[in-house]
């Protein structure tokens, strides 16, 4: 496989003063001989929910911890609102971290643990009366206004988790470092604090950096994603762009489930692209942005929503049907190809052509504007799906 060439996507400054919250300088960190970040580099906005995204041990907490301060860059800086702060230790910069844990003081109250922060001033500390406003303010945000008095073990999960963002917020730093907060609580919990947590974000404006491996969890909350692998940033953009214009085949994999299949550009006019399989077949892409050569060897992705499942004989993928599973909202239809390749179609319930069962052959279609030329070749071996739980159990 070639190497991707990252895109990095300016950041919209927000704030419209041209000044990033946080700017990652051409960072690298090196433990020892290992390489656990290379060459990041990129700004967050004023105001913007941005996450890192990637599977364990990809350097995304690391780079979280090079802009609070808990690590060095080996090289490189960090800057916070146009400020290098690359020697500036932890409690001096501008930022507070959320983690996974919480870390609230258990013997202390609600109101004691969001009130920490304001107390503990050095300079500019506020006067009881404004701790007080601010405190029941927090509290108002995280929904929890009449939980002062509790201590921390008398609290559920995502109200615990809920405090610990009132006590990080109520200094109201210049962004809000978050480690996978979201991690120790369960599906249902989690679901309803992402969108807690982007409702917060918006109604503060606060810059929010958030670390995530979960593709799903970063589609919902956030502005935009750094997608990371082995140390480097391979992509950045919105959600969407990152779903439906990735920018190297581990992107495609690592955000939901992409159908690959290796081909080569035979030939390019205007915004169609005619591509040639390794089977004969010749397919047409509409508004491939991405810029396609004759003869270079890419890779097309479709995405399971955007194929269609017919009797065999139409036009497209020939293929048979080998599992059909009910999801609720959508049949999971598996199918390998002639060649091989295994595919996965998501078709509604009623899209089904009558009488289709697994062991029949079939014909997988698309529009000419479902598929995307992702600009790198994979080997026939790697044709077919990829899912994000794999891309998570490989690393
Ligand atoms: P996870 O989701 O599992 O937390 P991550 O993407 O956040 O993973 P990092 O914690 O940034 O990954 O680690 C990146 C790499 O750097 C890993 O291989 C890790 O073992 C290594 N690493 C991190 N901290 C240190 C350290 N203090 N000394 C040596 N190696 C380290």
């Amino acid at each position: 496989m070639t190497t991707p060439t990252p895109t990095p996507t300016p950041a919209p400054l927000a704030n419209g003063t041209g000044v990033a919250a946080v700017t990652v300088d051409a960072v690298t960190k090196h433990f020892g001989d290992y390489v656990a970040v290379e060459s990041a580099d990129f700004e967050i906005a004023q105001g913007e929910f941005f996450s890192m995204l990637g599977p364990s041990g990809c350097g995304k907490t690391t780079t979280l911890r090079m802009i609070a301060g808990f690590e060095q860059p080996t090289t490189g800086r960090i800057l916070l609102g146009g400020q290098d702060v690359s020697k500036v230790p932890p409690h001096q910069r501008d930022v507070n971290t959320v983690f996974q844990n919480y870390a609230l003081f258990p013997h202390m109250s609600v109101y004691d643990n969001v009130a920490f922060g304001l107390r503990s001033r050095r300079t500019k500390k506020p006067s009881n009366n404004e701790i007080d406003t601010r405190v029941r303010e927090m509290l108002e945000i995280v929904r929890l206004p009449d939980f002062a008095d509790r201590k921390p073990q008398q609290l559920s999960g995502g109200q615990q988790q809920r405090i610990a963002l009132a006590r990080a917020l109520v200094n109201r730093p210049t962004a809000l470092l978050l480690d996978e907060p979201l991690g120790a609580l369960d599906l249902k919990l989690r679901q309803n604090m992402q969108l807690e947590l982007k409702r917060i974000q918006q109604e503060l404006g606060i810059t929010f950096v958030f670390v995530t491996h979960d593709q799903e969890e970063a589609l919902t909350m956030s502005d935009r994603i750094a997608v990371m692998t082995q140390g480097r940033v391979d992509q950045i953009g919105t959600p969407t762009e990152i779903y439906h214009r990735p920018s190297s085949v581990f992107v495609a994999g690592f955000i939901g489930t992409a159908n690959l299949l290796p081909v080569s550009v035979n030939r390019v006019d205007a915004d169609l692209v005619t591509v040639d399989s390794r089977t004969g077949s010749q397919f047409v892409i509409r508004g491939n942005s991405s810029a396609c050569r004759p003869g270079q060897d890419v890779t097309l992705m479709i995405r399971p929503e955007r194929l269609s499942v017919s009797a065999a004989g139409n036009n497209g993928i020939q293929a048979t049907l080998t599992g059909m599973v009910f999801q609720g909202p959508v049949l999971r239809c598996e199918a390998v190809t002639t060649a091989g390749a295994s595919l996965v179609a998501h078709v509604g319930p009623h899209e089904l052509a009558e009488g289709v069962r697994p062991g029949h052959d079939v014909t997988l279609s698309w529009d000419s504007d479902a598929g995307f030329l992702v600009p790198e070749s994979i080997t026939a071996d790697q044709a077919g799906v990829t899912l994000a739980e794999d891309t998570e159990a490989a690393t």
